[in-house]
């Protein structure tokens, strides 16, 4: 089969590979829709020490598709379910799962492979993270579960009320991904971003668009009255941004630190604005297994319409051109249809 492999940084290699069979606990899948994520582009440019351990490896980890064989053992799926696989398990036996912190699991285990005509879902996958979807969902828009499913976990933690101002640093896939649930919860959203084709399509989500300039804090407090946002998110994964986030959130306000930083780096807080003010600070990592559960009755709903995000579409041997595309900032998110 036809496969896109990662060997290391800069080097994505456009396959044949062997055709995978499924062993004891494993399901294959034919995939339908693959999409490209901002992990992707910073993976392709540095690796990624967690999300990819061992190289060379197949690329992608955003799928849709439908089951083509089940290797013996597995329950609850069989040949023709259309599924969705998330790019991670976590264990159920660590503290953190046990807990019912499902995404900050000590053994959370990743895979990738969604960059290819057929992908073999792991069996720590299969046995939590697999799940069927509707005849009517489009694999193009079961493909999106898993990156809604971060959004929606990062959004639970910022508890927004109807009617409230969150302010969204960040105009990348996930930063409108994060604005257009925003929405779909009640809020009013203002999304900060620099100028290009991917901040001019969020003008016509229904966001209030700011530009990112160095005073952009006095600018958000302007454009909320004065008072700041009753949720700010950052989602960018630049200190100086997180930074800003914090000084844009009002008394009593939620700041969400959506985007990861460089290892390392540090930011500076006003002590007595988090004291006096109460302000709530809270960081967002990745997904749980009932995160994607809703998740996909979210797309089944149409609550949510992911097509706004789908800036392209192009072939498996196109991936390395299309993950060029998002570093350039001109594609939000692509679709590969193998
Ligand atoms: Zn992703
Ligand atoms: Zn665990």
């Amino acid at each position: 089969m036809k496969a896109v492999v990662f060997y290391g940084p800069g080097d994505l290699r456009f396959a044949d590979v062997p055709m995978p069979r499924p062993k004891p606990g494993e399901v294959l899948v034919r995939v339908d829709a693959a999409l490209t994520c901002g992990t992707d582009v910073k993976t392709y440019r540095r690796g990624h020490p967690v999300m990819i351990p061992v190289i060379p490896t197949i690329f992608g980890h955003e799928l849709a598709g439908t089951i083509v064989e089940v290797g013996p053992g597995v329950q609850g799926v069989r040949e023709g379910d259309r599924v969705v696989a998330a790019n991670s398990a976590p264990c159920g036996a660590c503290s953190s799962c046990q807990r019912g912190r499902a995404n900050l699991c000590e053994d959370l285990f990743f895979w990738n492979g969604a960059f290819a005509e057929y992908a073999l879902i792991p069996r720590r996958v299969t046995g939590v993270n697999l799940q069927k979807i509707s005849d009517s969902l489009p694999a193009r828009h079961g493909a999106f579960a898993e990156p809604l499913a971060c959004a929606l976990h990062a959004l639970s933690l910022a508890e927004i009320r109807v009617g409230d101002q969150v302010v969204i640093f960040g105009h990348g896939p996930l930063g409108q991904l994060l604005g257009l649930l925003a929405i779909h919860q009640g809020g009013r959203v203002l999304l900060i971003g620099k100028p290009g084709p991917r901040f001019d399509r969020a003008r016509g989500h229904g966001f209030e668009c700011l530009e990112s300039l160095p005073d952009v804090v006095p600018a958000v407090r302007k454009v909320t009255g004065g008072q700041g946002a009753d949720v700010a998110i950052d989602a960018t994964g630049r200190p100086e941004v997180w930074e800003q986030a914090v000084t844009s959130t009002r008394r009593g306000g939620t700041t969400v630190f959506f985007g990861g930083c460089a290892p390392g780096t540090e930011v500076r807080l006003d002590t007595r604005r988090l004291h006096y003010e109460e302000l709530k600070l809270v960081g967002a990592f990745h997904h749980t297994p009932s995160g994607i559960r809703r998740a996909i009755s979210l797309l089944e709903s149409g609550a949510i319409n992911p097509d706004v995000l789908v800036t392209h579409e192009m072939r498996l041997s196109e991936v390395p051109e299309a993950l060029e595309l998002m570093a350039r900032g001109l594609a939000l998110k692509v679709l590969i249809q193998p």
